[in-house]
């Protein structure tokens, strides 16, 4: 499966725009979406000040309930072109069907991203494509990750893109809609974008702190988390009065306060060896040969009581002695100042395995 995904995006084409960006993190920037032409050209002035040298904003809105802002629709465009002429800045924005594509290449917008809510959907990731393929042109295209925590939906979508023969792609990671409340707007779940790095090594990743976050205090941590795992690049919304946007005011940054948080970022270099760093992963690479030798003997000693139970005519699962396992555990984690949660999963996880390690030797004694 690995191998099959590397092969897959094999080609892919670093993000430079024709040579022009090289600077690392690459920096997307501009308004959740476009209101008026003023905010635009404002915004675009104050980013490229800056040093911005990519624009985004949004032109159609993928709202959730109907009657709230949906964007100035292809009018918009025309406010991008501007922005090209008189800052020489880039242009992003997000396409949601064909004839998105269509208009937006016709407007000569550089960049297209496919938001939370399209790349979930295959039936319109694949109209894109298809409109991608019809126009032949190699535009960069960036893939958010669907609002589902699905990372074979997010492969899928950037699968369709790159049949499309797209080979300036990248993926965005927003983050992914939860039941419940949380300290962020979409939980970050790194897991599953560091999983789509692991197994598309030359995919570029980018990060967007504002929809993750959802709130502009939680802009720089998260910007900084991403770098710290290897992110690329940074797409930060910003807008030049941002407590009077009409679409995500509360994550919105000013340029300058966009200025300030990427100069306190710490860029680190990405060096994979330091002698220190190689004894300190031999000993982690022991440590997990050692869990595993337990874990092995631990589900012996499960099959072990597994026949025990049945000699017995007792049944697999006694809740009392599981409720007995996990307390124990999260105990001595805390005891240990580890966390307790943490435990609490791996745990879960193993007692998992043990009862269908006992139900396996249930059913050959059947
Ligand atoms: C956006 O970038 O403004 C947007 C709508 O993002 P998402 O698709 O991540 O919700
Ligand atoms: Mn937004």
């Amino acid at each position: 499966m690995a191998m099959a995904e590397n092969q897959l995006f094999h080609d892919l084409q670093p993000i430079t725009l024709g040579g022009v960006i090289s600077s690392t993190p690459l920096v997307i920037s501009g308004p959740c979406s476009a209101e008026t032409e003023r905010q635009v050209l404002d915004t675009a002035h104050a980013l490229a000040k800056i040093g911005i040298k990519i624009f985004r904003a949004g032109i159609w809105k993928p709202r959730t309930k109907p009657g709230c802002f949906e964007g100035v629709g292809a009018k918009g465009l025309l406010w991008l072109k501007k922005v090209k002429e008189e800052t020489g800045m880039f242009t992003a924005t997000e396409v949601a069907n064909r004839e998105h594509v269509k208009v937006c290449l016709d407007a000569g917008v550089d960049m297209l991203w496919l938001g939370a809510r399209t790349s979930a959907n295959p039936f319109a990731v694949q109209d894109i494509a298809d409109a991608l393929m019809e126009h032949k042109e190699d535009v960069t295209v960036l893939i958010k990750n669907p609002v589902n925590p699905d990372i074979e939906l997010w492969i899928g979508a950037l699968q369709r893109i790159y049949n499309a023969g797209i080979r300036h792609l990248g993926a965005i990671h927003r983050g992914f809609c939860f039941d419940g409340k949380h300290l962020y707007r979409n939980i970050p779940q790194w897991h599953i974008p560091i999983e789509l790095h692991r197994r598309c090594p030359t995919l570029p990743m980018i990060c967007d702190p504002s929809h993750i976050g959802g709130k502009r205090e939680f802009i720089a941590p998260l910007a900084q988390q991403s770098l710290d795992m290897g992110f690329r690049g940074l797409i930060i919304e910003s807008h030049c009065n941002p407590e009077c946007a009409l679409s995500d005011a509360q994550q919105q940054v000013t340029p300058h306060a966009l200025d300030l948080i990427l100069k306190s970022l710490i860029i680190r270099e990405n060096k994979q060896h330091t002698e220190l760093l190689s004894m300190m992963r031999q000993d982690i690479d022991q440590c997990d040969t050692e869990i595993i030798e337990l874990l092995n003997k631990r589900m012996e000693l499960s099959r072990k009581i597994g026949r025990l139970k049945i000699e017995h005519n007792m049944q697999v699962v006694q809740t009392s002695r599981y409720d007995e396992i996990l307390s124990n555990s999260m105990k001595q984690a805390i005891e240990l100042g580890m966390n307790p949660l943490f435990m609490k999963k791996v745990m879960e996880t193993i007692h998992e395995e043990s009862v269908r390690q006992q139900l396996e030797v249930f059913k050959n004694k059947n």
